[in-house]
């Protein structure tokens, strides 16, 4: 096992232990790429969603919320493409019976070719020191310069594959490129099919085909629906946003990395409505604001990086995702898609319905251009817990597991711990929890030793355990310890709110 699997393992398994995350109706033996979130996810999930509307809604004057249903005309999928297109190339090996995505193995090919050339780099980096000239090692090296041919060729050729939907040619690169089956190691592969990842339902008591309604792929097309009215009640001029957050359902081929890739999961957009021939403007802002809005999390820079789109989907001009660095390496996180007039102007289509703005500046009628910033919710969830979950050995020689979640995203912020369970600590204790429980989430915890309790909240990531101690009772001060560095200050009673709300408060991610 690698360490990244390795450390996945443990972080899965912390989720479940300390409340964050189940596995779907887990006495039926769970349910393939379903998770439910416990008391500790439910309040992280609540924090992050609260940090993305705010940012998105409250902190910007012209963008709006909406809340669609998941339910929508199946009208809807045809005009936005999802009904035709909206497939995964699959693959069966013949040996393991293991189905995989095509585009995914070629993708895995190419990334086991970058990790070649980046190992490359590494050795020679420490080998020169200080004198290393990375530009031009990579322009030199014949190996290197071996394998970015390789994957300048495959991408040549998978590309445009992909794009004109030629399975033939994509079956018959992962036989050249001699891919095999991880779980086989044999070559032995059917052909390669399209399958559609929207689930369907019916409708109502009739059984007809008309009837045959789908579970939302994504939100964003109940945004694109609702832009005319959003914009007329709300009197918005361009440029607006709508924002969104809510479930979306896609029967994932391969489900697997844990809450990485669900069926079943929830989502962040925000559509972004410009004049025509802005969109490139709004494109480059909002690709920096999403950066930004990351980085005030505070979790370093370092893990994540932008990823411009090779193969850009139909309806887009300009594509990058935002990856996070995932145990299992670096993935998609957000997405950020200038997406034309593709979708208004296909909904006007199907619909017969004009989706159009009369600009008052311009005097001319037209539809909108989108630029849309897409967040997976749960995905984000992952990055957070991955980032925070730590393991340290003390001065003690003891070992901790903490997990260092940014303070104001934790699930609780404050735990009131009376040292011992007599002589009115325990009173004194629930006084204190009744203060702050108004203002923060709180957690009153008397059982165990208190050494326990610190290590319980460590590992539920409480920033802040105030602990009632028998000065307590004589001069109304409380210790306040810190999660992170174990220091301790004694403080009085009347300052504790002060001093969690100053370091636990959400601060938005200003511009320069
Ligand atoms: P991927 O290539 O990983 O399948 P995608 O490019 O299809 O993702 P989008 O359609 O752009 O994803 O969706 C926007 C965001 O929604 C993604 O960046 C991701 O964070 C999230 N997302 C998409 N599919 C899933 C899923 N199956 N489970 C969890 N989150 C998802």
């Amino acid at each position: 096992m690698t360490k990244g699997e390795d450390l996945f393992k443990k972080i899965t398994a912390h989720c479940k232990e300390y409340g964050f995350i189940f596995p779907s109706s887990e006495i039926y033996d769970g349910l393939s790429a379903v998770y439910d979130y416990g008391h500790n996810g439910t309040e992280l999930k609540n924090n992050i969603k609260d940090y993305w509307w705010k940012s998105m809604v409250q902190y910007h004057e012209n963008i709006v919320g909406l809340d669609s249903a998941i339910f929508m005309h199946p009208a809807v999928w045809k005009a936005s493409g999802h009904v035709d297109a909206f497939n995964d190339p699959l693959i069966d090996n013949k040996d393991s019976k293991k189905r995989y995505r095509a585009d995914v193995l070629i993708e895995d090919h190419i990334a086991k070719l970058e990790d070649k050339i980046n190992k490359e780099v590494a050795k020679a980096s420490k080998r020169f020191g200080d004198s290393f000239d990375e530009v031009m090692f990579r322009n030199t090296n014949p190996r290197v310069q071996a394998n970015l041919n390789k994957i300048e060729e495959i991408k040549s050729r998978f590309v445009p594959a992909m794009e004109q939907g030629k399975l033939d040619e994509i079956k018959a690169l992962i036989e050249e490129l001699e891919i095999a089956c991880p779980v086989s190691g044999s070559r032995n592969w059917t052909d390669v099919r399209q399958f559609n990842l929207m689930f369907s339902t019916k409708m109502g008591s009739s059984a007809d085909s008309a009837s045959e309604i789908y579970l939302r792929p994504e939100t964003a097309q109940g945004i694109f629906v609702n832009y005319l009215n959003v914009q007329k009640t709300g009197r918005k001029k361009l440029p607006f946003g709508i924002a969104q957050i809510g479930k979306a359902f896609r029967n994932e081929i391969i489900a697997r990395q844990f809450i990485f890739r669900m069926r079943e999961f929830e989502q962040m957009e925000m559509q972004f409505f410009v004049r025509p021939g802005d969109e490139h403007k709004w494109y480059e802002y909002w690709k920096d604001e999403r950066m930004r809005w990351h980085m005030a999390m505070g979790i370093p820079e370092s893990h994540f990086r932008i990823h411009k789109h090779d193969k850009l989907a139909h309806y887009a001009n300009a594509a990058v995702d935002i990856e996070f660095d995932f145990p299992f390496g670096f993935r998609e996180l957000e997405g950020i898609h200038s997406r034309t007039d593709f979708d208004l102007g296909a909904h006007q289509k199907h619909s017969g319905k004009k989706l159009q703005y009369f600009d008052p500046e311009t005097r001319e009628s037209y539809v909108p251009y989108v630029v849309e910033t897409s967040l997976g919710l749960d995905r984000l969830f992952l990055a957070i817990v991955s980032y925070a979950y730590t393991e340290e050995t003390l001065e003690d020689g003891s070992e901790r597991v903490v997990m260092k979640i940014p303070p104001a995203l934790a699930p609780t912020k404050v735990a009131v711990l009376p040292l011992v369970k007599k002589d009115g600590l325990p009173e004194k204790g629930r006084e204190v929890f009744d203060m702050l429980k108004y203002d923060f989430s709180c957690q009153y915890e008397e059982k165990d030793a208190i050494g326990r309790r610190y290590r319980r909240q460590d590992a539920a990531g409480t920033p802040y355990c105030i602990t009632i101690d028998h000065e307590t009772l004589e001069n109304n001060t409380v210790t306040v310890r810190e999660r992170d560095s174990m220091k301790q200050e004694r403080v009085d009673i009347e300052r504790i709110a002060e001093i969690v709300r100053e370091r636990t408060v959400l601060r938005p991610a200003k511009r320069p």
